[in-house]
């Protein structure tokens, strides 16, 4: 039975890496298309002000921790979520399944190239994992309809999308009843990582819980946006009763 906990009004799945490769695997024999989504603090903060996007998170059919504020909140709140999953290591370990399955992937995002050059860098890795489109994620909205046609004549089981979020969610949300692959997974940087053109933290830094403060130094640009950490643990505290 699924578990889930609230965080700021936010389900969360509670589960560790394994449990969600394991649903993951129930989604693929199943029959419609089944929505991961791999919300950190930024998007938990984010849902407070975007009811559509909260939306979203409630309608997916699998939400894991992406994020160690939300493993910090959920240990202040006594909620039960105990290890961080992230969506690369999710992603990660659905190749791994895609490999000894021979399914088919379809990877859809990033700069013109990227995906074709993530694909190539997965085919090289996994012999068995068929690649079967690649697509950028700059388009206007009126070439949608086509980009779909694309990815369902692709015959893909899993659609990984890196569109950034909140943008990648939603895309997935209003599409879910139009796609053909059993699962379409929201990435964010993940397609960028490998194709070689961003790098995630070193191990240390994952360990210690400080991938944050690893990308706040190479994307200081990215500031504004990361002071949803310290605002979502105030508030965290602040609730705590
Ligand atoms: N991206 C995209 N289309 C867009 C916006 C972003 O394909 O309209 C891609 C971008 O090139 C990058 C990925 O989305 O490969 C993740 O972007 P970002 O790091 O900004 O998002 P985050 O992972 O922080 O949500």
């Amino acid at each position: 039975m699924r578990k889930q906990v609230r965080i700021m009004g936010v389900p969360i799945d509670q589960v560790t890496l394994e449990d969600a490769c394991n649903v993951f695997q129930g989604f693929i024999e199943g029959k419609d298309c089944r929505i991961i989504v791999t919300p950190n603090t930024e998007i938990v903060m984010e849902a407070q002000k975007d009811a559509s996007l909260l939306t979203v998170i409630e309608d997916a059919d699998l939400v894991i921790p992406d994020g160690i504020g939300l493993i910090y909140a959920s240990k202040i709140q006594r909620t039960g979520l105990t290890e961080r999953v992230t969506g690369v290591d999710l992603m990660l370990k659905i190749l791994n399944y895609c490999n000894q399955h021979q399914k088919r992937i379809f990877l859809f995002g990033g700069k013109p190239g990227v995906a074709a050059m993530a694909g190539e860098n997965i085919s090289n890795k996994f012999s068995n994992i068929n690649v079967v489109g690649v697509r950028d994620g700059y388009f206007k909205a009126e070439e949608e309809p086509e980009i779909l046609e694309e990815i369902n004549a692709s015959g893909a089981d899993i659609l990984f999308v890196a569109l950034g979020a909140p943008k990648q969610e939603k895309l997935m949300h209003q599409y879910r009843q139009v796609l053909k692959t059993k699962v379409a997974m929201g990435v964010g940087g993940g397609i960028d990582i490998w194709a070689g053109t961003a790098k995630r933290a070193p191990e240390i830094y994952q360990k210690l819980g400080l991938e944050w403060f690893y990308r706040l130094m190479k994307e200081p640009w990215r500031y504004k946006r990361m002071m949803a950490l310290p605002k979502f643990m105030i508030k965290v505290l602040l609730s705590e009763k």
